[in-house]
């Protein structure tokens, strides 16, 4: 809103300027006046719309016309005062005053006029007639007024229209020639009968006519209040009220009703509710609230965002397949002065089996957008109306800023839900190919997506002990000389190299060298295509040895070249060392040296098998013995045996399995021998 309101009072000598203003001051006409009366300011409380304002009269025998033209464009909106029983005062209005005024504004903001016929108790006849084709002729006179200072007539209504011109202007809403919204404002308000439908039946029924009546203005409407709002339209039109609701015919009829009655407050509390400043542009503010980020940490959805995006989804997602088809999408973003989603995102997120958006890739791509460029997530989250529905301050509402990434290094615990893995590899190594099976896309499927529809960011959702995580992989071009700090800057690293590439693992070897060997961030080696034959690497040392010298996994062997979906376990693993890149996941590994893979083997000895027949035996052959654990363990396979061993110990995330394993192990082992 304003802060304050100036009003000028301009017009030919003796017309009355300073009598109106005295009298609106005093509450009776002065026989005496001076030339020109002290500007006056009105205070906020006394004003009908609570804006201070301000008075400022004119004399041309007491002022040059530069003091004029600071005057003019001072104000923010100006009376032109003519005497209706004076003809000459009137001519002078279109020849003299509103061309001065005119050529002393800029033509994108020009001021609004109002044409004030004073000493109406001088005269039977009205100047109207003289005064509407002028009104006609100049799109800024917003309104006209005929008032006597001597009687007070039409005083306090004169300056009250003058302030609303300029708090609630005519112009940009309504063409008064064509009697008709202007353009601009239909479209402002077709969003926000987009908004407000929460349904999106094209309908606004009584649930969501009293929401939008209690946003806009504080109350909901009485139900029979209501019901008269309903039935003016219906009198008027014949698709305005559809199944005892609003359409959207309706709903910009009755704003066009409001603005002809002079109620322009009403559809500009409306707009300005939803965002929108006095060219009907969404503010800056409402767009893009600020929000604290400070270094090391990233930007998430909370709960609610997520509600109400998935309220979004479900409004939209008419045929409920849980995907969005493209009319679906489209319908979406009608609320968007753009399309904000290239044809890319479906290479983003997940897909259905048409190539349409699911919910969860819906999802997803919000989140990715959250991560990435908050302030653009926040100026979507405002065209969808987030803070309004959700009757928050406003769209930063919606944001988490995670802790520094440091302080969870230190505590070892993290409450994020987004991890980013930079996927790094030579030219044609199968990058694209490890994003894209993540999106559950095999190679043929792939091999579909045109060249221009490719995205480097591939996001969905993966289960890290029972928790939804999302894990963002984004493919980084490859650069032997420089990468930047943004290409390093990630929660996990992947080294991709083609095994069927014999110069493929060399730029793997040299960026860990270069970047990553002395770095907090967990890397993990894949070797793609590996359905494929391994051929020998052109480096010293072999991926395998390379990893076990650097204290690396072992390469992952990936493929995607199969007929079902890929598999994904990979993801979940790098989510996993993504969130705890302390512990080093030696239960998942096959590395040989950890304690994990030492119990295996031990496990899988010849010794321990032929033990495990004779403790069958024993337990068999004497039906006395009670069913232990010791027993059920013996029943198990050898595997079977180490995953209970496993489920026997408190799986903390933080600490490593293997070390957990240990113990029981010990006790089995002990067991054992000791029957035997
Ligand atoms: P200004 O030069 O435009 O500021 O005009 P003034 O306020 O000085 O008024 C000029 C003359 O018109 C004075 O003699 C006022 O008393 C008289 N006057 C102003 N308003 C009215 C009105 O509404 N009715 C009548 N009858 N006379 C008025
Ligand atoms: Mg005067």
């Amino acid at each position: 809103m304003r802060k304050d309101v100036r009003i000028l009072l301009v017009g030919e000598p003796k017309v009355g300027k300073t009598s109106l203003i005295m009298s609106l001051v005093s509450e009776e006409f002065p026989d005496e006046v001076p030339l020109r009366a002290e500007e006056i300011t009105i205070p906020a409380d006394v004003t009908p719309e609570r804006v201070p304002t301000h008075i400022v009269d004119y004399s041309e025998a007491e002022q040059s016309d530069e003091q004029l033209y600071q005057e003019i464009s001072k104000a923010n909106v100006i009376c032109i005062v003519y005497s209706v029983n004076n003809k000459k005062s009137i001519e002078k209005v279109t020849s003299h005053w509103i061309p001065l005024i005119n050529d002393r504004t800029d033509k994108d903001s020009r001021v609004p006029l109002i044409l004030v016929g004073n000493k109406s108790d001088l005269v039977e006849h009205s100047s109207m007639e003289t005064i509407l084709p002028i009104m006609n002729q100049y799109q800024d006179i917003e309104t006209c007024v005929e008032c006597s200072a001597k009687n007070l007539k039409n005083i306090s209504e004169l300056f009250y229209y003058a302030q609303k011109a300029v708090l609630h202007p005519t112009g940009p809403l309504y063409c008064p020639e064509e009697k008709e919204l202007k353009t601009s404002c239909i479209k402002s308000l077709t969003r926000i009968f987009k908004v407000s439908d929460l349904d999106n039946d094209g309908i606004l029924n009584d649930n969501e006519l009293n929401f939008f009546q209690r946003t806009c203005f504080n109350t909901p409407l009485a139900p029979q209040a209501l019901e008269d709002v309903k039935n003016v339209v219906r009198r008027n039109m014949t698709d305005g009220v559809k199944n005892n609701g609003l359409t959207l015919k309706g709903f910009l009829f009755l704003h066009t009703l409001f603005i002809q009655r002079g109620r322009h407050e009403t559809t500009w509390t409306v707009l300005r509710r939803f965002g929108y400043d006095d060219d009907l542009e969404l503010t800056q503010d409402y767009l893009f609230p600020m929000i604290k980020m400070p270094p090391d940490c990233t930007t998430e959805l909370n709960h609610n965002a997520y509600l109400f995006l998935q309220s979004v989804f479900d409004k939209h997602d008419k045929d409920r397949d849980c995907a969005l088809s493209p009319e679906e999408v489209k319908d979406l973003f009608k609320v968007f002065p753009y399309m904000p989603w290239g044809p890319d995102v479906n290479n983003t997120v997940c897909t259905n089996e048409q190539g349409w958006i699911t919910y969860q890739g819906y999802l997803s791509q919000w989140t990715l957008t959250t991560y990435l460029d908050v302030q653009r997530s926040l100026e979507y989250l405002g065209y969808l109306g987030y803070s309004i529905i959700y009757e928050q301050e406003s769209q930063a509402a919606a944001i988490t800023v995670t802790r520094n990434k440091r302080i969870d290094l230190q505590k070892k615990q993290t409450q994020r839900s987004v991890f980013r893995c930079n996927v790094l590899g030579a030219l044609g190594s199968g990058k694209s190919g490890f994003l894209q099976a993540f999106l559950d896309k095999n190679l043929q499927q792939q091999r579909k997506i045109r060249e221009d529809r490719k995205s480097f960011y591939a996001i969905s959702t993966t289960y890290v002990y029972g928790q939804e995580k999302y894990l963002l992989l984004h493919e980084v071009m490859p650069d032997f000389d420089f990468l930047s700090e943004a290409d390093l800057a990630c929660d996990v690293v992947c080294l991709v190299y083609d095994v069927n590439n014999t110069r493929s693992f060399e730029y793997c070897a040299k960026v860990y060298k270069q970047y990553f060997i002395d770095s907090k961030t967990p890397c993990m080696v894949i070797a793609t295509k590996s359905d494929l034959p391994e051929v020998r690497q052109h480096h010293s040392l072999s991926p395998h040895d390379f990893c076990r010298k650097h204290k690396l996994h072992p390469p992952q062997p990936f493929t995607c070249n199969m007929t079902e979906a890929p598999n994904k376990d990979i993801y979940t693993r790098l989510t996993t060392m993504a969130m705890y890149p302390h512990s080093r996941l030696r239960c998942m590994c096959a590395c040989n040296r950890c304690t994990y893979c030492l119990c295996l083997n031990l496990l899988k000895l010849d010794l321990l098998r032929s033990v495990k027949a004779k403790l069958h035996r024993v337990v068999y052959s004497s039906s006395s013995t009670p069913p232990s654990t010791l027993y059920r363990l013996a029943q198990g396979s050898v595997t079977q045996i180490s995953a209970s061993l496993c489920q026997l110990t408190p799986r903390l995330p933080e600490r490593c399995s293997c070390t957990c394993v240990w113990l029981p192990l010990f006790l089995f082992l002990l067991h054992v021998f000791t029957l035997c």
